[in-house]
């Protein structure tokens, strides 16, 4: 199988995250569920007044 759909993880709750992805601008490899976004998850240097950028789950090619 190829590795075409990257597979994403709640860096917060672990889970998988399927549909709209919340990625955190200023923190490399953050990604947030819309769940832990909406309560305003904070973890390690992550601070939930960071910039946001939301990716949907369309890949650019
Ligand atoms: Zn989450
Ligand atoms: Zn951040």
């Amino acid at each position: 199988m190829a590795d075409l759909y990257a597979k994403y993880n709640c860096t917060y709750c672990q889970e998988d995250i399927s549909g709209l992805r919340v990625k955190c601008v200023e923190c490399t490899d953050f990604d947030l569920c819309l769940q832990c976004f909406s309560a305003g998850a904070e973890i390690g240097q992550h601070k939930n007044d960071h910039s946001y950028q939301f990716m949907d789950s369309v890949f650019p090619l």
